[in-house]
């Protein structure tokens, strides 16, 4: 497979999922951070197909997503940009089940799984296709924003669910504080979004006109 680290020496590998629209320094900091504390050989990103669950909002096409995510990592031999969820057939839907489900087949059973991606949307894991196999065959780790309350996530899925607890590790990230939903806003409303993302990541949200309107 084109662009994947060698499969014999990866054996405990990340898998860092998210919309990225855009891809932030909050989410560069995350995956690096996971990446040195959990001992990861590689970190995965995998920009999001059509999500299951953006209903209320349009995504920016994959393809524009899939390109900033490139050219934010290029500089860091420890990350890939996968594009296995960006070709699935437009529309539809992709899930986190099939993915690990993936990378578990490409990389061998042996392989250690850690899925990294926000708190917020691992607070709502019991909604996921197949949540308990997902559950069983990788750790989940749960990036906070500074200030995020660590029992939202306890309570909503111990109390729901306890075992899930197990499986779900938490790591706050003081540059999380920076959001994708922050930097499109700044945009439309023509502000600065310097030192927020990637200078290439934001060459390319200007040069192809990205966000220049508010679409929450
Ligand atoms: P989201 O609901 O847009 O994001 C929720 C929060 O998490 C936001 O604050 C977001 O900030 C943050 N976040 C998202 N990805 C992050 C990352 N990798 N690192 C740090 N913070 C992150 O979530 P999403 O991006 O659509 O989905 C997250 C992942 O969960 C994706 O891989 C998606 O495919 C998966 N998912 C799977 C299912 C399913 O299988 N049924 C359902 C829902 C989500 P930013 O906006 O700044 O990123």
């Amino acid at each position: 497979m084109l662009n994947l680290p060698d499969r014999e020496k990866v054996h405990r590998l990340g898998l860092m999922g998210g919309t990225f629209d855009p891809i932030h320094l909050g989410h560069l900091v995350t995956a690096e951070e996971v990446r040195i504390q959990y001992g990861l050989d590689h970190v995965i990103f995998v920009p999001s197909g059509q999500p299951p669950h953006k209903e209320n909002r349009t995504v920016s096409e994959a393809e524009h997503r899939y390109l900033m995510t490139m050219v934010a990592t290029i500089t860091n031999p420890y990350f890939t940009v996968s594009r296995v969820e960006i070709d699935q057939p437009s529309g539809a839907p992709t899930y986190t089940i099939d993915t690990v489900r993936y990378f578990h087949e490409y990389f061998g059973k042996k392989v250690q799984l850690f899925f990294i991606t926000g708190a917020d949307a691992i607070l709502e894991i019991l909604t996921w296709k197949d949540y308990s196999e997902l559950l069983s065959i990788c750790t989940f780790i749960a990036a906070t924003r500074p200030g995020y309350s660590l029992n939202k996530l306890k309570d909503t899925l111990g109390s729901a669910c306890p075992e899930t607890m197990e499986n779900i590790d938490i790591l706050e990230i003081p540059a999380v504080a920076i959001s994708s939903t922050l930097i499109r806003r700044r945009v439309a409303e023509g502000k600065t979004i310097k030192y927020l993302t990637p200078e290439s990541v934001t060459e390319y949200i200007f040069k192809n006109r990205l966000y220049c309107s508010i679409n929450e």
